[in-house]
């Protein structure tokens, strides 16, 4: 006999919401507001100079490579901007191709297209983030780089990742935007392939609501990282407008972090430790207990000890049962989501039309052959996708709130599967 569920009108497992509410945002207190107020009073909210600069950023900077072990950090403006000045710091863009997986936020392959390069999709495994096994048989002529994506706090297999790229001479860029802190074999994300991108927007790990990170150990690519974030210019070394400035000058843009944002993303850093040992610990926690329920299919943890413990990613057995248990867990009152709306990304049609802001064609029309999108293309990020459900962990929450994640899922899936 299964329990009635809130969706047929039984009693649902609690009587308020509970939803994942924002990471980071979720523990801003006093240490964030008085970061705010020293910029503030010093009347110095850019970066390079003012009436009495507090080098926040910079601290960030400091912080973030002392935290992480990263050789260099720039902080940017958001992580798109820190894709985008990672392309153009290795050089990428137009007749380039980049791979980029099928599963991941539009930003990883919308900041190829502004780079001026064209982005191909790999397909994922059961741990939903790109198989690597896949990677060398998309490369052609074009292939110049590989963008993985460390999906919501699960490391990417980067053993198998490096040596594909390096049969195939790729740039390795990763994208830890959602899983700031996840680790494959005891190492950080971001600091093992060539350059590593980090987003502080509101739905990542800590947040300034916007703000980014490209970090790197190469210190070519660390420069012109710097150059193209600021115009081309690297103040540090030779000051404003490159006074005596040599062969590494480039032509930039502006993707600098402002000061306000700077002193927050230093205080949310330090919550870094805080947040991913509770995530971790309602993580194990619920899945401990939901792991042999029949029919939900948990994404494979490539590493469990790197793995952040942010969300939990399923798969239930069809997409109607997906959207059966989705719906009856919410009714009992926990927050259960369908991750970017059960697609793959290259379904989205300004994607899969290859819409750009102009008519020219560009950055698709740089090849010997078209460039082509279809439905079909990555089957299992198709198939997985379609039969999807998230659940998201915060910091906040309590065993008792995990236990009822828990009771929630078993009896839905009791009932309806
Ligand atoms: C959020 C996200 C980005 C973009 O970050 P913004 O700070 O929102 O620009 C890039 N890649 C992935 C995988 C993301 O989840």
């Amino acid at each position: 006999m299964s329990e009635k569920l809130a969706l047929d009108g039984g009693t649902p497992v609690r009587e308020s919401a509970l939803s994942a509410e924002y990471l980071g945002a979720s523990l801003y207190g006093q240490e964030e507001l008085e970061a705010i107020e020293g910029v503030i009073n010093a009347r110095s909210p850019f970066r390079f100079y003012g009436i009495d600069l507090q080098y926040r950023v910079k601290a960030f900077e400091k912080e973030a490579m002392s935290y992480f072990g990263f050789p260099n950090a720039l902080a940017v403006s958001s992580g798109t901007a820190s894709l985008v000045v990672a392309l153009k710091a290795a050089g990428i863009g137009a007749g380039d191709k980049v791979i980029v997986p099928a599963v991941t936020f539009i930003a990883t392959a919308g900041a190829v297209v502004c780079a001026g390069a064209v982005p191909v999709f790999c397909d994922v495994d059961d741990s939903l983030n790109m198989d690597p096994d896949k990677i060398e048989d998309l490369c052609d002529d074009y292939t110049k780089a590989v963008i993985v994506v460390p999906l919501l706090g699960n490391p990417c297999q980067m053993d198998k990742v490096m040596a594909a790229a390096k049969r195939k001479n790729l740039i390795v860029i990763e994208d830890v935007a959602q899983s700031m802190g996840c680790k494959f074999v005891g190492a950080y994300q971001g600091g093992i392939g060539d350059i590593g991108c980090f987003s502080l927007q509101l739905n990542k790990v800590i947040t300034t609501g916007e703000g980014g990170m490209v970090v790197t150990e190469n210190p070519k690519l660390y420069e012109r990282a710097v150059r193209y974030h600021d115009q081309g210019m690297f103040r540090e070394k030779e000051g404003f407008l490159n006074a005596g400035a040599q062969g590494e000058l480039l032509i930039g843009q502006n993707y600098r972090m402002s000061e306000l944002t700077g002193a927050v993303a230093y205080e949310q850093l330090r919550r870094l430790p805080f947040i991913i040992d509770r995530c971790k610990h309602m993580f194990d926690r619920i899945v401990g207990e939901i792991q042999d329920i029949p029919g939900l299919e948990l994404r494979r943890i490539v590493d469990q000890e790197g793995n952040i413990g942010t969300s939990i990613l399923a798969m239930l057995p069809t997409a109607e049962l997906g959207e059966r248990v989705r719906k009856g867990i919410n009714a009992e009152n926990i927050t259960c989501g369908y991750l970017y709306g059960g697609n793959p990304l290259y379904l989205n049609p300004q994607i899969m039309d290859q819409r750009t802001a102009d008519a020219s064609g560009f950055p698709f029309n740089q090849f010997a052959e078209p460039v082509v999108y279809a439905k079909g293309m990555c089957p299992i990020a198709e198939d997985k996708m379609a039969r999807n459900m998230l659940i998201q962990i915060s910091p906040t929450y309590t065993d008792q709130d995990a236990d009822d994640v828990v009771a929630a899922v078993k009896k839905v899936c009791k009932a309806v599967l």
